[in-house]
């Protein structure tokens, strides 16, 4: 079958090929998970759409207390925006990620869309309640990111629509988020048990905490039950209470899992907490 490749300058015509080619239509960003299933004809595209220089899917804004990553944004964008660097687990997420030459033409967007239980950038957001704007012909419709996975490379995302930008709500001065990720190499390898986590602190009590764990279900979820428990705590009794209890959410396959996963969840707590406690991170 043939291919045709399509670099639209507008959004408008980007999604106007959406709708053209359907089912038959692919979306390349950095390329890096979608390039070598299309050589390796594990995915037989009539057209593929890059989008990497659509004006409305690049730059990053702050606007009130929001800030809005484009749809094209690469993770090295994200690592020297100054709008980014001052939300800590964000950057320890996204440095995580590969090698620097996967980092300069990755992004967010095609992690998220991917839809990869280890993916570790779609961890952090997940721990940060990021919310996806999903753009087609008719307009556009704003996701809570952890509505978009239904399974391993199965999202909520149609055919039609591109992930335009990811939104994130700005940390406040008493909020401090870090990425932990338990891998069997030093670098360049997927995760075996990933954690987000935002802790937003009254003193050394722990006001709101979230939890987000990777490679531990079928796709990333947040560890509600730990995080209930936790809440209105003093830190260091929240944490001794949580030591020993398995989160519900998580259902790994892996033995092995269930041995670390609390120690990653711990070791995730305390970098935020031990953030706030030297100063903070965060913008407010
Ligand atoms: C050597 C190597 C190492 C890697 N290491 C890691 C790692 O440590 N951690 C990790 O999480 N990942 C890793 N990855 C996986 C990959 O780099 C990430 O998943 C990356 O975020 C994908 O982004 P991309 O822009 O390259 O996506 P692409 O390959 O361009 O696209 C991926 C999928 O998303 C869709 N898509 C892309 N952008 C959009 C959009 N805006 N709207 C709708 N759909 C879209 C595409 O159609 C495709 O289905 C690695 C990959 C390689 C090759």
């Amino acid at each position: 079958m043939k291919t045709e490749f399509f670099k639209p300058g507008t959004l408008e015509e980007a999604l106007g090929l959406l709708d053209q080619f359907k089912e038959n239509a692919v979306i390349v960003n950095g390329g890096t998970d979608i390039v070598e299933k299309i050589v390796s004809h594990e995915v037989e595209p009539e057209a593929i759409v890059y989008i990497r220089d659509i004006p409305e899917c690049r730059g990053i804004e702050q606007n009130d207390g929001t800030l809005s990553i484009g749809g094209a944004v690469t993770y090295r964008e994200i690592q020297e925006s100054p709008l980014c660097t001052r939300i800590a687990g964000l950057i320890q997420a996204v440095s995580e990620i590969g090698s620097p030459p996967i980092r300069n033409v990755a992004t967010p967007a095609g992690n998220i869309a991917n839809a990869a239980p280890a993916a570790d950038c779609n961890i952090m957001l997940l721990a940060l309640e990021a919310e996806v704007v999903l753009a087609c012909t008719g307009g556009e419709r704003v996701v809570a990111l952890q509505d978009i996975w239904l399974n391993p490379q199965e999202t909520t995302i149609r055919k039609n629509e591109l992930i335009r930008a990811i939104r994130i709500a700005i940390p406040s001065k008493d909020t401090s988020t870090a990425y932990v990720k338990m891998t069997r190499r030093k670098a360049q390898d997927i995760s075996r048990v990933s954690v987000g986590v935002s802790l937003t602190l009254t003193g050394t009590f722990c006001q709101e905490i979230r939890i987000a764990l990777g490679a531990v279900n079928k796709v990333p979820v947040r560890a509600y039950s730990l995080e209930k428990m936790m809440a209105g705590k003093e830190v260091e009794t929240g944490l001794a209470e949580i030591r020993s209890v398995f989160p519900a959410e998580a259902t790994p396959r892996k033995s092995y899992k269930k041995l670390v996963t609390n120690a990653v969840i711990e070791r995730a707590i305390r970098k935020a907490y031990e953030t706030i406690m030297a100063g903070g991170e965060c913008i407010g």
